[in-house]
């Protein structure tokens, strides 16, 4: 599966050259990810990069991983308690769900003044 970076683009503010120099792509590489779009692993980092959940970008996305690993299981995050990456006040995540399986995860949390944190944390089977 692969995920067209236009629909990245269409969600940042700036031209195109401000976005490729904020994801640190380079103008070779913008090509080939216009012709053959991103993978997997580049949408999400991508999407990260520009401080958005990849299934805002690409909603299928979601579909396409629960595709790929049959139906995850529940998932609850160790580490409870993080802070705000932009201002620093604490983030509580509960018994947040995130679709991973393995042992590490993403997980979106928004803090109390309103900055949205996508962050990987340690995960548990619930
Ligand atoms: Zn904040």
């Amino acid at each position: 599966m692969r995920y067209p970076i236009a629909d990245l683009f269409h969600m940042m503010p700036g031209t195109d050259d401000d976005k490729r120099r904020h994801l640190a792509i380079s103008g070779g590489a913008y090509g080939a990810m216009r012709l053959h779009g991103l993978t997997l692993d580049q949408a999400e980092r991508y999407a990260e990069r520009a401080g958005l959940h990849p299934y805002e970008v690409w909603p299928l996305m979601r579909d396409d991983v629960i595709a790929a690993t049959c139906e995850p299981p529940p998932v609850r995050v160790v580490h409870a308690l993080v802070t705000c990456l932009s201002c620093g006040r604490p983030l509580e995540f509960g018994d947040t769900k995130v679709d991973s399986t393995g042992r590490s995860g993403r997980v979106e949390a928004v803090c109390r003044v309103g900055h949205r944190n996508v962050m990987r944390v340690e995960l548990e089977v619930a």
